[in-house]
């Protein structure tokens, strides 16, 4: 399997949003839904505490709960790669997909009903470019890549620089990295 991985350094995120916009634009997204949105959290302990601003999505799991619990297999895997994409012409709405995933990174579209969630800009990958809010963030801390690849800029920054997942205990094996 292909294993695309997005590596978002939170030491170089000022939380200025442009990714959130740059996805809208790109795929369309309706007014008051978003595919991906800024979590500002607060890391170290007091007296040492700091702000971390985090661009979150969908993880684009290894094991991706919400692929295994979709009854009509509307939601896949794209292109023998972790990518999970929705078919909405199979999707009926049932949400069960919602319900699966631990990272509440899916929503209803209107006014089509179906499900949508982050794509990875799988459109934009096959034609060999990174996702749109890769290539928008002003302080290029968002990176793009194959975890196949050693020689990949997300392989090199993962080997060289601490890191996490979230919520990597749920088992769903994210593939979406926070540098640290
Ligand atoms: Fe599915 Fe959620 Fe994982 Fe994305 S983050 S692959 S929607 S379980
Ligand atoms: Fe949106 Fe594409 Fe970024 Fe996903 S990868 S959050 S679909 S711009």
């Amino acid at each position: 399997m292909l294993r695309y991985a997005m590596v978002i350094d939170t030491r170089t995120c000022i939380g200025c949003g442009d990714c959130v916009v740059a996805c809208k634009t790109e795929n369309n997204i309706p007014a008051g839904l978003n595919r991906d949105w800024i979590v500002e959290a607060t890391r170290g302990t007091y007296p040492d505490l700091r702000s971390e601003y985090r661009s979150e999505r969908c993880n684009h799991c290894s094991h991706a709960t919400c692929v295994y619990s979709c009854p009509t297999g509307a939601s896949h895997y794209w292109n023998n790669s972790n990518i999970t994409v929705v078919d909405p012409s199979k999707c009926t709405g049932c949400k069960a997909c919602i319900a699966a995933c631990p990272y509440d990174a899916r929503l209803i579209m209107h006014p089509g009903g179906y499900v949508d969630k982050c794509t990875f800009c799988n459109h934009r990958v096959a034609e060999g470019l990174d996702p749109a809010c890769v290539s928008s963030c002003p302080t290029q801390c968002m990176h793009f890549g194959l975890l196949n690849d050693p020689r990949s800029i997300v392989s090199q920054l993962l080997k060289r620089r601490k890191h996490k997942t979230l919520l990597p205990e749920t088992g769903n094996e994210p593939n979406v990295y926070y540098l640290t």
